[in-house]
């Protein structure tokens, strides 16, 4: 006889953990089933942190913010594209997800800034690591504490959907052997598809040859799941390309490094842009230089304010020099424009006005203090804003906006709320907001 269980999770990312501990914790019998042989899904690669406004960690620092000019910038940045009822929600809930893992002590108390915010909102840990490690570690112990069933080297093929209403899921393991489970309610949070080349150039031909800062499994094979038992979808072309991912290794150079105070300079010695601008007019202005890259340079004092920066010095991407004459020597750019670029740009920050460019957040210091640091870096695929389409209940709509009984979704599957553009800070927000809202929706829905 097939196994039961009230509620199945597909996918062990941060959406997925989250909605699998709070259905736990209703009361529900749950299993998380997980293609790839780890679990963490693209979320163990976040860096930067997640964004929320009006929580306990600012107020403690002192810093005053308010969900309304979030949510106002959040629907700027995306474009004002957006699902405003969705993106409403997201603000509302977003300093109850901050509180829900400080409970589940996953404590997010350090706070630092992402482009197209003008506040400091973006909650990270407290030594400044990368916030996507620390969230999953912290998330699968409390799913170890629960003894939640995981399932690894499994993929869920499609959602039994019969009788108007979800039975049950069908798995195909790594033995290729075929199972059945039965449940009244499944939970999709199967992320997105920036690793599936096709699916990414079908709807965006320009994005041919771009890298990708995602990992293997986001192939977006749980849109195609939902459809198949009538899920709408939105937003499908709209993807963001990051614009600072170090291109021999694709591997992300974190917006926290920005955040920190860092530029960003051409191959010429030359900024060229605000860099706190949101990620697609950042993208654009890098592929507009004449060598579609560009360097993000920094210095000791930014350095010591960011600990992924170790990690991409320890990894070999860094180019350091005791002063900036000697940086610009290994860079190969002229000298003499990249001195005039770090003197004017000291002037800004000392003045805190950005004649040139305009940037007005993150002037934290001036770029003085050796050793200097360059990354070289171009844009990749990095987040797809588009999927399928759910109510503020996180259940799945179809085409007519009829929820599919007992079928609930979360996380960067869904399509809508970042519109043609999402924040740096806010797909965290995102999985861990609308996870655990899946988490609690789906187990009640089975149990009622
Ligand atoms: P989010 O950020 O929305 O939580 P992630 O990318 O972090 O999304 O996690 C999604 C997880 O779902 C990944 O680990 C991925 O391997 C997994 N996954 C994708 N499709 C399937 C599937 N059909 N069956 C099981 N797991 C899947």
């Amino acid at each position: 006889a097939p196994q039961s269980y009230d509620v199945v999770v597909v996918g062990s990312g941060g959406a997925g953990l989250a909605a699998a501990i709070q259905a736990c914790d209703e009361g529900a019998k749950v299993l998380v089933v997980e293609k790839m042989s780890t679990i963490g899904g693209n979320t163990i690669k976040a860096s930067v942190g997640m964004n929320a406004a009006e929580t306990r960690f600012q107020k403690l620092k002192g810093i005053e913010d308010s969900k309304e000019l979030f949510y106002q910038e959040s629907l700027k940045g995306g474009q004002f594209k957006n699902n405003k009822v969705l993106l409403r929600e997201f603000v509302e809930r977003a300093p109850q997800a901050v509180e829900w893992l400080a409970e589940h002590d996953i404590e997010l108390s350090d706070i630092t800034i992402t482009g197209g915010m003008s506040i400091d909102r973006t909650h990270r840990p407290a030594d400044r690591s990368a916030v996507g490690g620390f969230l999953i570690s912290g998330l699968v112990k409390n799913l170890n504490k629960r003894n939640i069933d995981v399932m690894l080297d499994t993929s869920v093929t499609q959602i039994r959907y019969e009788q108007g209403a979800v039975q049950g899921v069908e798995l195909l393991n790594d033995e290729n052997e075929v199972l059945t489970i039965n449940a009244k309610s499944v939970i999709v949070a199967t992320g997105g598809f920036s690793a599936n080349r096709d699916m990414v150039v079908k709807y965006r031909p320009e994005l041919d040859g771009f890298v990708t800062t995602n990992h293997k499994g986001a192939t977006g094979g749980g849109i195609a799941i939902l459809q198949n038992i009538g899920a709408d979808t939105v937003d499908m072309g709209e993807i963001q390309i990051h614009p600072t991912v170090e291109q021999t290794t694709s591997y992300l150079i974190s917006e926290a490094i920005r955040g920190g105070g860092a530029i960003l300079v051409n191959q010429a010695g030359k900024r060229f842009f605000n860099e706190m601008e949101t990620r697609d007019k950042v993208s654009a202005q890098i592929i507009a230089q004449p060598e579609k890259y560009a360097y993000v340079v920094f210095d000791e004092q930014i350095r010591l304010n960011n600990k992924a920066a170790d990690e991409y010095i320890a990894r070999g991407f860094v180019i350091s020099a005791e002063s900036p004459r000697e940086l610009a020597n290994k860079l190969e750019m002229d000298f003499h424009a990249f001195l005039a670029t770090l003197e004017t740009y000291n002037v800004a920050v000392d003045k805190q006005h950005d004649a040139e460019f305009g940037r007005t957040t993150a002037m934290r210091h001036p770029i003085n203090q050796g050793p200097f640091y360059a990354i070289r870096i171009a844009p990749g695929v990095h987040h797809t804003m588009g999927g399928v389409t759910i109510n503020t209940e996180t259940c799945v709509l179809d085409s007519q906006q009829q929820a599919l009984n007992g079928a609930f979704a979360a996380g960067e599957v869904v399509g809508g709320i970042h519109g043609g553009n999402r924040i740096g800070g806010n797909a965290v927000a995102d999985i861990i907001i609308f996870g655990i809202l899946a988490g609690r929706n789906a187990a009640r829905f089975s149990m009622k």
